[in-house]
């Protein structure tokens, strides 16, 4: 019967909807309630009929209790609740068959004919109300029918008069059109509500695509944002959360050399890593290609310093994809929510700040937010738009600084360094400007002007006299870097053997293929390659055996300056023997003293550089240095 009529039974759903539906609306049972009493009233006031007193009181008393516990069972949830639904499910087959056996004890003890008609009456439209009423629970509803119509029935028959038999054998029809009715109402309804539980679904589902990264199973930006904000506002005032921004390092590399695919499989590890380590009730999202974002509650610094060093660590470990070795790695910015912070937007400006910083310090950083970010991030937005202008605006220049051979004491190669003269902020330091312009790729343009206009001032130099350029690893990864480099000299005529390109360490951390065809090309038409500020960073012994460097330039914090002593004498004496063997030049930087001088000449250093000798100073006066020496020697040679 059920599956012809399209529903199913045992949807629970369908069956707590409907029936929710039913206790949702007490207005019919309170009508009927009222029926009942008015109904019941006449009966025990109008016979003696000890019987049918007896009954239609008890009809009252289970009228009044049926309101009640349709109340509970509508109002009340727990445990409770369902028991009011249960007792209001019983009570409605007692109140059916009550009301079934008054009639039939009205006509069995012969009541007056206008008491049997009410109550006869009074039952059969109770057995149709039931019918269409109570819909929601059609086996109840048959139940109420059978135990109204059965006991009438039955009084009939045992009578056995026309008219009565007549009505016997009417009920069990009436009865069988009332079931079809409520069974194809309760189709009717079970329909719409799967239907509508269905689209809620549907809906539900879409809500939480439109929520979710496809590639991570994250949350995505938007659905981070939400979800954030619900956590927040959700949480004690007094707990403390923490946000991690989490950024890819080469990420983009791996998508270019090796496919989206490959790129798509690397996201959803690190995600994997992510979520194995995120602590429970925190928030994990992808932001933006290769960012990630992890809020937490977290009760204490050490808790967040753990949890960073500790996903650090976790995408640090290579990657492992369709066979390939991938090398992972990410810059976590932390920051914490607080006074300063109040908010998702603010905590999110912190933790991203953080990011930029712990990106500037190095693969695999992390670190914490601090006020002098904020201010920092406002003076490098001044530098950065500032910048664009200045070498149209002439504020730039280069001054050279000498380095000179420490045996002959002759000024051997120029460096060139980068001026800026800010009309109102005076002189900017390269250490401040330099790092802008390498992440905006400024550095490019003003790479290009600084090689072009210092092999023009080199031009006019004494043939032995070289020029130094600082190069940065941005300006190398720049397609068609050396053609830049090439095009310099060829405008300026100078010779590439008079060119040497500094370089740092920095340079070598990421092994990338560019750099190393970069130096070839430029070494195979004689450019040289200098390591400067060697010692500062990993002073790994790789690259120097790798890349034909002919000068190593010591960092000047092992020449002058509170560490130096025994032991950077030693680590001199070591670089400069190794240097001497390998047959490279050593420059010792930042010499400010003749004592330095004699320090590092001792320990076998072959070039320095420094305030001892001179500062970088304009080409006019590098030219005067070298016409100087030149005078210099004359008076010399006139002499001996
Ligand atoms: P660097 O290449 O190591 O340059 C040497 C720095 O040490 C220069 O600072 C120079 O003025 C300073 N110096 C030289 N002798 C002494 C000394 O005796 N004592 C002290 N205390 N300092 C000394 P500067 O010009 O401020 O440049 C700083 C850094 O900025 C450079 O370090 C270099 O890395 C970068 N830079 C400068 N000019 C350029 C450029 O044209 N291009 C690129 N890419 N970087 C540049
Ligand atoms: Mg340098
Ligand atoms: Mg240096």
């Amino acid at each position: 019967m059920a599956a012809s009529f399209g529903f199913d039974w045992q949807d629970a759903r369908i069956r707590a909807e409907l029936s929710r539906n039913m206790h949702g609306r007490p207005i019919g049972l309170f009508l009927n309630a009222a029926c009942c009493v008015a109904t019941a009233s006449v009966a025990i006031f109008s016979s003696d009929i000890a019987m049918l007193r007896w009954s239609c009181t008890a009809l009252v008393l289970l009228a009044a209790v049926r309101v009640l516990l349709a109340y509970g069972a509508s109002e009340i949830v727990g445990p409770l609740g369902r028991l009011c639904r249960k007792l209001y499910s019983i009570s409605a087959l007692t109140f059916a068959g009550v009301i079934g056996i008054a009639a039939a004890i009205s006509m069995a003890a012969s009541a007056s004919t206008h008491l049997q008609v009410l109550l006869v009456g009074y039952a059969m439209t109770q057995g149709a109300a039931v019918a269409v009423g109570n819909a929601g629970r059609p086996l109840i509803a048959m139940g109420q029918m059978l135990l109204t119509f059965v006991p009438i029935c039955a009084v009939c028959f045992t009578i056995g008069t026309l008219p009565l038999v007549v009505l016997g054998l009417i009920l069990p029809s009436l009865a069988a059109g009332l079931a079809f009715i409520t069974f194809n109402a309760f189709a009717t309804l079970s329909r719409q509500v799967r239907a509508a539980s269905e689209s809620a679904e549907l809906a539900r589902q879409m809500r939480e695509q439109a929520r979710t990264d496809p590639v991570t199973n994250l949350l995505n930006r938007p659905g981070f944002e939400a979800a954030a904000q619900e956590l927040i506002d959700g949480a004690a005032p007094d707990r403390q959360f923490a946000l991690f921004w989490l950024d890819l390092r080469r990420f983009k590399e791996v998508n270019d050399m090796l496919g989206h695919h490959t790129g798509d499989l690397v996201l959803a590890e690190v995600a994997r890593r992510l979520r194995a380590r995120q602590p429970d009730g925190s928030l994990c999202a992808r932001f933006g290609s290769d960012e990630f974002l992890l809020l937490a509650s977290l009760p204490s610094q050490r808790d967040m310093e753990q949890l960073a060093s500790q996903l650090c660590a976790d995408l640090a470990m290579p990657l492992r994809i369709d066979g390939l070795r991938i090398e992972g790695g990410a810059s976590i910015g932390i920051a914490t929510m607080g006074p300063d912070a109040p908010d998702l937007d603010r905590l999110m400006q912190h933790a991203g700040l953080a990011l930029y910083h712990a990106k500037v310090a190095g693969r695999n950083q992390a670190c914490f937010f601090n006020v002098t970010m904020t201010r920092n991030l406002a003076r490098r937005k001044e530098i950065e738009t500032e910048l664009r202008g200045a070498i149209q605006r002439d504020e730039l220049s280069i001054y050279f600084q000498p380095i000179l051979d420490l045996s002959t004491g002759r000024i051997r190669k120029f460096e060139a360094l980068v001026r800026w003269f800010h009309p109102t902020k005076g002189e900017l330091s390269p250490a401040e400007f330099i790092p802008v312009a390498e992440e905006t790729g400024l550095i490019i343009t003003l790479g290009n002007w600084i090689t072009r206009t210092a092999a023009r001032a080199c031009a006019n130099w004494p043939e032995e006299v070289t020029l130094a350029v600082n190069l940065s690893p941005v300006q190398i990864s720049a397609p068609g870097a050396a053609l830049g480099i090439l095009a310099a000299l060829r405008e300026a005529r100078l010779d590439p053997s008079r060119l040497e390109l500094e370089v740092t360490e920095s340079l070598f951390i990421e092994d990338k293929p560019e750099t190393a065809l970069f130096i070839e090309q430029l070494q195979a038409v004689g450019v040289h390659f200098a390591l400067d500020d060697f010692g500062t960073g990993y002073s790994s012994l790789h690259y120097i055996n790798k890349y034909p460097f002919s000068t190593i330039k010591v960092d000047r914090s092992f020449v002058s300056g509170p560490n130096t002593g025994k032991r950077s004498e030693a680590i001199i004496r070591a670089v400069a023997e190794m240097g001497a063997t390998l047959g490279m030049e050593i420059v010792a930087e930042g010499l400010e003293t003749a004592e330095q001088v004699d320090a590092v000449r001792r320990a076998g250093c072959t070039l320095g550089q420094g305030y001892h000798f001179s500062r970088a100073v304009p080409e006019h006066l590098a030219l005067r240095l070298l016409e100087d020496e030149r005078g210099a020697l004359k008076m010399a040679k006139l002499a001996s």
